[in-house]
C-alpha cells in the first residue's frame, strides 16, 4: 500500500466505535477489569490496563504512525522534547558517552549539557557532515549516536546510512530526530536508524494546537524503549492523540502544499538583493542537496535565510510590521512563521560564520503571492530604516 493510502486507512476501527469513521476520545485514569482472571493476567503492551500507558485513542494513533514509519513499535509522549530525552535515557547510564550532531535542536543540547552531564553521561558534538568519519569519535563507552537531518536552523543534511552503518558495526544505538521531513518524506528505520523520534507537535498535528512526541523503535529495541517511556510516566493526553490522528489523515496533502510553497518562496528569496544565502535542501546549490535527493522523497516548509549584514533597528522594522508571518516558536501548522535565529552559541564542533542575521522561515498554506508581498513590504521598511 502507498503511504498516502496508509495515512487514511491505518489505525481505523469503525467496527469498535459504532461504525463512526473516527474514534472517540477515551479520557481515563482507571481502566476496569471484568474478572479476577483478567486482573491477574500478565499484561503486555498495548493492553496494559492503566491509562498512563494509553487508552485506545492513543493506540489507534500509534498503530497509524507505526504503519507510516514502516513497522516497529510507536509510543506517544507529552512533547517532542519528552520523546528526545526518553529515547536517550533508554540507552545511557552513568559513565556512558554519547555523540550528538552539532546541528541538533537547541533543547536537545540543553538536556545533554545539563541533565545528562549531571548524571555522568558525557556528550561529544560532531560535525553533521562527518559521514563515516564518525568512527574516529567512537569510544569504548559510546552508547548512542544522535542524528537530526536536516539540522535545526542550518539545514545540513546528514549521510544517515553511513552514520548508522558505522554505529551498528560497534553496537552503538542510533536515534534520529526526524521532525523536519516526517516519516512521509524520510524513513529513518529503512535507512538504518534504530529509534525514530518526532515532534508530532509540528506537522503531524499540523494546526498549532497540540504538543506531542513520538518514539518509533525497531522490534529488537522495543522492550527497552517501552520500559524507559513507561518509567518516565508522561503519556500524550487522549484529546491530543485524537487531534494528532485527525492531523495525520491530511498529512500528505498538507506537506505537498508546504513543500511547493517552501520551494517557491526559497527561490524567490534567493533572487532578493537583501538575501546573502538560502538554506533549503531542495535548492541545487545547497551543500546537502545530493544527499537529500538520494534519501528524501520530499521537503517540508521549513528553511532559513541569511540576510546581508543589516543594523538591528532595520531588521526590527522589517519583522515588526509583517502581517502574515507570525513571530513565534514551533512550526508545522497551517500558518507562516518567521523568527530570528541565534546560532553562534549553538555550535561547538563546527563554526557558524559571523555575518548578517539568520531568519528561520516556515511557509504555511497561504497563497505564495500574498506571502511574497508581505516580505517585500518588510524589505522596503528595512531599507527605509537603514
Ligand atoms: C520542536 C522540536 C522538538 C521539540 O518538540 P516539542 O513538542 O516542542 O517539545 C524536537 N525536535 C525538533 C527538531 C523540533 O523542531
Amino acid at each position: 500500500m502507498d503511504d498516502k493510502t496508509k495515512l487514511i486507512d491505518a489505525g481505523r476501527h469503525p467496527d469498535m466505535q459504532g461504525g463512526a469513521v473516527n474514534p472517540g476520545v477515551f479520557r481515563a485514569s482507571t481502566v476496569l477489569f471484568p474478572t479476577v482472571a483478567e486482573f491477574e493476567r500478565p499484561r503486555h503492551y498495548p493492553d496494559v490496563g492503566y491509562a498512563r500507558y494509553g487508552t485506545s485513542t492513543a493506540f489507534n494513533l500509534q498503530e497509524a504512525l507505526a504503519a507510516i514509519e514502516g513497522d516497529g513499535q510507536c509510543l506517544t509522549v507529552s512533547s517532542g522534547k519528552a520523546a528526545v530525552i526518553q529515547a536517550l535515557l533508554a540507552f545511557v547510564e552513568p559513565g556512558s558517552h554519547i555523540l550528538v550532531t552539532d546541528s541538533a535542536y537547541g533543547p536537545t543540547r540543553e538536556f545533554a549539557d545539563g541533565f545528562l552531564a549531571r548524571f555522568g553521561v558525557e556528550t561529544t558534538y560532531y560535525d553533521p557532515t562527518i559521514g563515516s568519519g564518525i568512527v574516529d569519535l567512537f569510544r569504548p563507552n559510546t552508547r548512542v549516536l544522535f542524528l537530526e537531518s536536516p539540522g535545526s536552523l542550518t539545514f545540513e543534511v546528514q549521510d544517515v546510512p553511513a552514520l548508522c552503518e558505522a554505529a551498528r558495526a560497534r553496537g552503538i544505538v542510533t536515534i534520529m530526530d526526524n521532525t523536519w521531513a516526517t516519516p512521509l518524506y524520510f524513513k529513518p528505520l529503512a535507512h538504518g536508524v534504530d529509534v525514530s523520534v518526532l515532534a508530532a507537535t509540528k506537522y503531524i498535528g499540523g494546526h498549532s494546537d497540540l504538543m506531542m512526541g513520538t518514539i518509533t523503535t525497531t522490534p529488537a529495541l522495543a522492550d527497552r524503549v517501552r520500559h524507559a517511556v513507561h518509567d518516565m510516566g508522561t503519556p500524550a493526553a487522549p484529546d491530543d492523540c485524537w487531534l494528532a490522528l485527525r492531523g495525520l489523515r491530511t498529512l500528505a496533502v498538507r506537506l505537498a502544499q508546504h513543500q511547493a510553497g517552501g520551494i517557491e518562496m526559497a527561490e524567490w528569496l534567493r533572487g532578493r538583493p537583501e538575501v546573502a544565502q538560502v538554506m533549503h535542501p531542495a535548492l541545487p546549490e545547497h551543500p546537502g542537496h545530493t544527499l537529500w535527493k538520494r534519501d528524501f522523497t520530499g521537503a517540508s516548509g521549513l528553511f532559513a535565510i541569511r540576510l546581508k549584514p543589516v543594523a538591528k533597528p532595520a531588521l526590527t522594522a522589517m519583522l515588526d510590521g509583517l502581517e502574515l508571518f507570525g513571530m513565534g516558536f514551533s512550526w508545522g501548522g497551517f500558518e507562516s512563521l518567521i523568527i530570528p535565529a541565534k546560532l553562534t552559541r549553538l555550535r561547538t564542533a563546527t563554526r557558524w560564520p559571523e555575518g548578517g542575521p539568520t531568519l528561520r522561515i516556515h511557509i504555511g498554506l497561504e497563497a505564495t503571492d500574498d506571502l511574497k508581498a508581505d516580505l517585500a513590504a518588510g524589505f522596503e521598511r528595512m531599507a527605509r530604516a537603514a
